[in-house]
């Protein structure tokens, strides 16, 4: 295994995302909404972040795919399970990961306009590479704003492993 550097130890995640639902408890308020997890690697933020939700919440999660196992991306987007319910006149709530060259977010946002009118649609991110921006796309929230390096742990995973992990860090020298 890679000898892993910690950027983000357990507890300051859970601070930062516990601020951020209290942000989203403000803006939402009662109101009732469908929370979109994007596999794999939103599992643990989205069951992290859900926990600290006040208002009704319907879960959903699809799977998108644009890695080629390693830690280079291949610039396109494929939908491996993108099944969703009727979501116009909801309030959606996109939970992903990492927001790196925005190609997934831009994806996603384009998908949900395309196929539904819903009343909200709000994109947050755990992690924002902003460095790494390409697509004309930013999150509507974020916890980190993380350095142009490849991230591990806490639902990010290299080559399958680390997803595990109650922190996020690097790899130093990735194999
Ligand atoms: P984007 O489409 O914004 O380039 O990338 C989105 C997806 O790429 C993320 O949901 C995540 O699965 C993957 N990704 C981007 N940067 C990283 C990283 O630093 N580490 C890991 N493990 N995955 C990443």
């Amino acid at each position: 295994m890679n000898e892993i550097k910690i950027l983000y130890p357990q507890e300051i995640i859970q601070e930062k995302i516990e601020e951020l639902a209290q942000k989203l408890n403000k803006f939402y308020g009662n109101e009732e909404i469908y929370a979109i997890c994007v596999l794999k690697g939103a599992v643990m933020f989205t069951v992290d972040l859900v926990k600290h939700l006040n208002m009704p919440v319907k879960m959903e999660f699809i799977r998108l795919s644009s890695y080629n196992g390693g830690t280079t991306t291949s610039g396109k987007v494929n939908a491996v399970d993108i099944s969703l319910p009727d979501l116009n006149g909801k309030n959606v709530l996109i939970i992903e990961d990492i927001v790196d060259t925005g190609l997934t977010a831009k994806f996603l946002i384009d998908f949900l306009n395309c196929n539904f009118h819903t009343k909200t649609t709000k994109f947050c991110s755990l992690l924002d590479k902003k460095s790494a921006r390409t697509a004309d796309i930013e999150p509507d929230y974020y916890c980190f704003e993380a350095d142009d390096k490849f991230l591990v742990g806490y639902g990010l995973d290299y080559d399958g492993y680390y997803r595990n992990l109650k922190c996020i860090g690097y790899i130093e020298n990735p194999e």
